[in-house]
C-alpha cells in the first residue's frame, strides 16, 4: 500500500504511535482482559485515566490552579449553546466576532439566547481575506462576554495575538488550533475545542473555564451543557465518552513526547511555512488570506485553472494524499497540517503539486 497521509480537516488523523497502542490494548487494557470502553467511568481504573488525561492536559498547557477542565459531550456546536446558556448570567448581550464559517455558526445559535453585537468582521482587503485587528474592536459595555474563532477551519483564516478586552470574559472557540502551540490560558474565560481536530476522535469537547465564571448557568440549561454540574462531578454527572476520553490521554502523552506544545509548534510553523512557501512562488496555485491572518493548521489554496480541480483530487488521492478537496462552502482546496500530520506528509504534498503544476501547467 502507498504510503497515506491524511488531510481530513475532521475527524481528522491521529498520531500512528497513538492508534498503535490502542490496537495493542485493544480487548486486553491494563490486563484486563477487556477494553477500556467496557469498564465503569466510575471504576479506580478510568477514574486513573481519567485524572491522568486531566493533568496531563494541564502540564502541557500550564493551565492555571483557579481554571477547571471538563471533558464535555456535544462537540464545538455543543459549545455554540452552552456559552451564552451558563455565561450570560443576567446579562442580554454578547460580544462575537465574525472571523469565518464557524464563528458565523456560534452567533446563528447566541442569536437564540440573547442580543449579539458584532464587534469584528472578516473580508477582503486589497483582495486578501482580513479579520479586523482587536484593536479596532468596540466590546458592547454590557456584553456578558466575548467570543471569538482564533482558528477558522473551513476558512484557513487564524487570528494570532490573543485579543485584548479588558474585564469582559473572552471565549474561544479553540476547535482547530487547540494544543498547536502555547497560549496563556489566564488570558481566557472559558476555552473549549471539540476533539476531532487535534486531540483525538469526536464525541468529546474539552472545556477550560476560570472558576469565578461557574454558577451562573440559566435555570433550563439541559443539564449535560452545565458548566458547574460538569466541574463539581468530576465531568461524570452523565456517562463520559470514555474511549474518547482515554485516546485524548494517549494523544497528551503522545505531544508530551514531542517536547509539548512548544515543541510542536516549532513543527507546524515550519510545516505551514513550507506550503504557503511554494504556494506564493507558484502560478499555478494561490492563496487569498492575508499573511497576518493564515492559518498555521488548515492551508486553503485554489488551482488557476478551476477546471482541473477533479482531477487534482483524483490524482492526489492515487498518491496516498487524501482528503484535500475544499468545504463546500467555499471551493478549491485545503490541507488540514494538525499536529499529527508529520512534515514528511507536507512535503508529499508539495512534490505531488509540483509533479501536477509540472503536467498541466
Ligand atoms: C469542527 C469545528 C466546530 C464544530 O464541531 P462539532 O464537533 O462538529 O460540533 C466548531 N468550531 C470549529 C472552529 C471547528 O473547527
Amino acid at each position: 500500500m502507498t504510503k497515506v497521509y491524511n488531510f481530513c480537516a475532521g475527524p481528522a488523523m491521529i498520531p500512528t504511535e497513538v492508534m498503535e497502542k490502542a490496537q495493542q490494548e485493544f480487548i486486553n487494557w491494563n490486563n484486563m482482559g477487556c477494553s477500556v470502553m467496557e469498564i465503569s467511568h466510575r471504576s479506580e481504573p478510568f477514574m486513573k485515566v481519567a485524572a491522568e488525561a486531566e493533568q496531563d492536559l494541564r502540564d502541557l498547557l500550564h493551565v492555571p490552579d483557579n481554571y477547571k477542565v471538563l471533558f464535555m459531550h456535544g462537540g464545538g456546536r455543543g459549545q455554540f449553546s452552552a456559552v451564552p446558556l451558563n455565561l450570560l448570567g443576567d446579562k442580554k448581550v454578547a460580544s462575537y466576532c465574525d472571523s469565518g464559517i464557524w464563528s458565523a455558526q456560534a452567533v446563528r445559535e447566541g442569536e437564540k439566547y440573547c442580543e449579539v453585537d458584532i464587534v469584528a468582521k472578516h473580508g477582503p482587503v486589497e483582495g486578501l481575506e482580513t479579520v479586523s485587528p482587536y484593536d479596532h474592536w468596540e466590546v458592547h459595555p454590557d456584553a456578558a462576554y466575548v467570543h471569538y474563532c482564533p482558528n477558522e477551519t473551513v476558512d484557513g483564516v487564524e487570528i494570532y495575538d490573543i485579543p485584548e478586552v479588558g474585564d469582559v470574559p473572552l471565549v474561544a472557540d479553540m476547535s482547530s488550533n487547540f494544543l498547536s502551540k502555547p497560549i496563556d490560558v489566564s488570558k481566557f474565560g472559558v476555552i473549549y475545542a471539540g476533539a476531532q481536530k487535534n486531540v483525538g476522535p469526536s464525541g468529546l469537547c474539552i472545556v477550560i473555564i476560570r472558576e469565578d465564571l461557574l454558577g451562573k448557568a440559566r435555570a433550563d440549561t439541559p443539564v449535560v451543557l452545565d458548566y458547574s454540574l460538569a466541574a463539581s462531578h468530576d465531568s461524570m454527572y452523565n456517562t463520559p465518552p470514555t474511549y474518547a476520553w482515554y485516546l485524548a490521554g494517549l494523544v497528551f502523552k503522545w505531544l508530551k513526547s514531542k517536547g509539548g506544545v512548544e515543541g510542536i509548534a516549532v513543527q507546524n510553523d515550519l510545516k505551514a511555512k513550507s506550503l504557503y512557501d511554494y504556494i506564493d512562488n507558484s502560478p499555478f496555485y494561490s492563496n487569498s488570506v492575508a499573511v497576518a491572518n493564515r492559518s498555521v493548521m488548515n492551508v486553503t489554496f485554489k488551482l488557476t485553472d478551476e477546471s482541473l480541480n477533479k482531477q487534482f483530487v483524483a490524482q492526489s488521492e492515487e498518491h496516498g494524499l487524501l482528503a484535500l478537496e475544499g468545504h463546500r462552502a467555499v471551493g478549491g482546496m485545503r490541507a488540514s497540517i494538525y499536529n499529527a500530520m508529520p512534515i514528511e506528509g507536507v512535503n508529499a504534498l508539495i512534490a505531488f503539486m509540483k509533479k501536477f503544476e509540472q503536467q498541466n501547467g
